[in-house]
């Protein structure tokens, strides 16, 4: 196309909150055959409310449970994170001093609370560290049936308790994905969730699931779906800016993290997943192209 037509689809989109990084991007999102979706804060809202605090060991209450899941969380920028300490904040608990707080990306944040060790963790990390019992793997299982995200609260290698959190898939997020079948473009979910919520997910929404992924593995789908044709990853930049990075075009959910941003080849500021299907049909309007 012509630069007077790619500076006219770059100056439309930015008016529906479509921002292109340049022609070649613009181009390049006409041409993609597979649409490959972030789960948490890409498909769903990213806001998820804890749901359920289910104390495990004989000493537990609902309160130490979350007292000491959000003092581990103070830290993290994750949507699970925001979730606890929102619950934290509403139940009056106050904040405790941590130490050495790290993330295990995927899988758990830990750090140091009042002399214990202490996770938050998914159950298949939980299962690692502390292992699970049948009660336990139960309540996961029903738990994640619901669409739910189950973390694992352990203090020095014994389970404390179960959190769970659920975060609503976006309003328009199915209407999108019909949208971009239509075109001919294949979706799939990406998701570090467990398969279970994965599907319970993505059932409402008609596309294929990928679960129980590490950062490293979202990079290798992604390798696999290039050998068949120009891939995109939608995403919102928490635990998967490198797999913005490594896809034919990366295309950050919101103005999101300074991560997505600075990775991504376009971003869709309105955070509607609909919105990726109109980055496609604009790309090809510029392009001249009818599919
Ligand atoms: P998604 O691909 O759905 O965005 P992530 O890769 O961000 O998911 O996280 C995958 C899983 O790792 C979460 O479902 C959770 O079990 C665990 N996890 C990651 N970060 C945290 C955290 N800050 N607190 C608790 N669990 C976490
Ligand atoms: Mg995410």
């Amino acid at each position: 196309s012509t630069p007077a037509a790619i500076a006219s689809g770059l100056a439309a989109g930015a008016r529906r909150g479509l921002l292109v990084k340049g022609g070649a991007a613009l181009e390049a999102i006409g041409r993609v055959r597979t649409v490959a979706f972030d789960k948490t804060g890409t498909l769903t809202a990213g806001r998820p409310r804890v749901t359920d605090i289910l104390p495990l060991a004989p000493d537990a209450s609902e309160r130490a449970v979350l007292g000491l899941a959000a003092a581990v969380e103070a830290g993290s920028s994750h949507p699970i994170a925001r979730a606890i300490l929102e619950r934290a904040d509403a139940e009056g608990i106050p904040s405790r001093p941590v130490r050495d707080a790290k993330a295990v990306p995927g899988k758990a944040v830990q750090a140091t609370v009042m002399g214990w060790t202490v996770a938050v963790a998914s159950p298949n990390h939980a299962r690692q560290i502390a292992g699970l019992d049948d009660a336990a793997d139960r309540l996961v299982t029903e738990l994640e049936a619901s669409g739910k995200t189950a973390v694992v609260v352990v203090r020095d290698g014994q389970v404390l308790g179960i959190v769970a959190v659920r975060d609503e898939p976006r309003p328009d997020a199915a209407a999108g994905i019909a949208a971009l079948r239509a075109m001919g473009v294949d979706c799939v979910m990406l998701t570090g969730d467990n398969r279970r919520t994965g599907e319970a997910v993505a059932g409402g929404l008609g596309l294929d699931v990928r679960a129980e992924l590490m950062p490293e593995d979202k990079l290798a789908e992604i390798a696999a779906l290039k050998e068949i044709g120009p891939v995109a990853m939608v995403g919102d930049g928490i635990n998967d800016a490198p797999a913005l990075a490594a896809a034919s075009v990366g295309i950050a959910m919101g103005g999101g993290t300074d991560a997505a941003l600075e990775t991504a080849d376009a971003a869709i500021l309105n955070e509607r997943v609909a919105d990726v299907a109109a980055l496609v049909a604009l790309s090809r309007a510029t392009l001249g192209n009818i599919h």
